[in-house]
């Protein structure tokens, strides 16, 4: 029989009534015979509401406290799913990120999956039970709670699918696809029907939030096909999987943006080896992504140097480096938090040229600045001031011709 694991995000499982909703579907994949593994999220908004709670007591909580309150969320639609399902009939059980195995290494709120011991999962399917998941979280080393970064759901139900090698994971949230940016911004997004795994990877990458990077990178390795899929309508999604040649060799494929960034300048940094190593380890030693570097042409010894950080962890990285700058002789610590970036994708990209002299043309007319570029062979990425953010993607969905006729599928009121 074929085993799929299933995922329910936030506003799937963001009431009763959307439980139901759920279960009903669970059920009627269920009555076709087939083993099924659920995980779900918090239900929507829960996460950021545990968040503000913390931060009404503390600007800086522990970590090791933060996975602990955050990963109560979870707990909570789980126990509700699994009741739900029992009351149809149904033999469900609720199991936390510890209970079915999933350990991580030591970095709380980012941690990383390392090994799934997945014995008890595939005990309870054995006996026909259907084990309801706590998506978002797992334990380390020490039998501490971890969480997995925000979206960690999505990772939890593709390291389940790898581990219990199951033929198929179905992502279900509040949008029926893979669009070619986020429908929320471009009402004429069009829906992808397959996405090669690569392209998926660079767009979770680049900030389209529909699957956690994490998630993309876990079924790239093992080859899991994942569908994203809506859990309000019957349709058929998108699916992400190897490149075929069937596959729309579209020259770009999507749009994506992120606001959840911060340029990081420093000034009057002294020009010469072995500075630039002491000011990223330092950075990667606190655990904060760094991304687009800029190092200006130095004069008198001194140049700048841009860089951009999550905006979550901006606070950090200047507290870090202003200590820091007296050490090695900076002068001065700069945060810009109003930029965004904003991306092209496209495997297409690798074979042809101007797309990068498009993307530019286009910001400019609409009078957008670039800040900083970077670019890759299936990607150009632009980092504009953040009010920019959706003028820029929609003037992009429309340069390159990405829109289809039909406006896509909402959520129900
Ligand atoms: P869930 O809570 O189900 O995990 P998320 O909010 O994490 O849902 O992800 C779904 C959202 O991703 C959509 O509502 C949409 O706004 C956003 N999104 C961003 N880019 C894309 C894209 N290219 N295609 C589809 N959705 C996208
Ligand atoms: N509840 C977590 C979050 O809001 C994990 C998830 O939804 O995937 O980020
Ligand atoms: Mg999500």
């Amino acid at each position: 029989m074929p085993l799929i694991v299933q995922k329910y995000g936030g506003t799937s499982v963001g009431n009763l009534d959307r439980i139901r909703n759920v279960a009903k579907r669970i059920a009627k994949r269920a009555e076709t015979g087939d083993n099924i593994v659920v995980v779900v999220s918090a239900m929507t908004g829960e996460t950021d509401r545990l968040i503000q709670l913390a931060q009404k007591i503390t600007s800086r909580p522990n970590h090791r406290e933060m996975d602990m309150l955050l990963s109560t969320g979870e707990r909570v639609t789980i126990a509700l799913l699994a009741m739900t399902l029992q009351e149809m009939g149904w033999p469900a059980q609720s199991f936390t990120g510890r209970q079915v195995g999933i350990v991580t290494d030591n970095v709380h709120s980012q941690a990383r999956i390392e090994e799934i011991q997945a014995d008890r999962l595939r005990d309870a399917l054995s006996k026909k039970i259907i084990p309801v998941v706590a998506g978002f979280q797992g334990i380390n080393r020490n039998s501490d709670v971890t969480t997995l970064g925000r979206g960690g759901s999505d990772t939890t139900a593709v390291a389940l699918a790898a581990a219990l090698k199951a033929d198929l994971c179905e992502i279900y949230t509040d949008v029926d696809g893979v669009y070619t940016t986020d429908p929320n911004i471009v009402s004429n997004a069009r829906r992808m029907h397959k996405i090669s795994y690569e392209e998926m990877l660079e767009m979770a990458s680049l900030g389209a939030k529909v699957l956690q990077t994490r998630s993309v990178e876990f079924a790239m390795k093992y080859r899991v096909p994942v569908c994203v899929r809506t859990s309000f309508y019957d349709r058929p999604g998108t699916l992400v999987t190897e490149e075929d040649v069937e596959m729309e060799q579209e020259l770009v494929s999507g749009i994506t943006y992120d606001k959840n960034q911060a340029k990081v300048t420093l000034v009057g940094v002294p020009d010469r080896p072995g500075i630039a190593s002491t000011i990223f380890e330092a950075i990667s030693k606190e655990n904060v992504n760094v991304d687009m570097i800029i190092q200006n042409v130095g004069q008198a010894g001194l140049t700048d140097l841009s860089f951009t950080v999550p905006q979550t962890d901006a606070v950090q990285a200047k507290t870090l480096l202003t200590e820091l700058s007296e050490e090695i002789g900076v002068a001065e610590v700069l945060v810009t938090e109003n930029i965004a970036k904003v991306s092209i994708v496209g495997v297409g990209m690798r074979s042809h040229t101007g797309v990068a002299a498009k993307t530019f043309t286009s910001l400019a007319a609409e009078g957008i600045n670039i800040m900083m570029i970077s670019t890759s062979e299936i990607k150009i990425s632009c980092v504009i001031e953040s009010k920019y953010t959706e003028l820029a993607v929609r003037t992009l969905h429309d340069a390159f011709e990405l829109g289809a006729d039909r406006p896509p599928a909402k959520e129900p009121a």
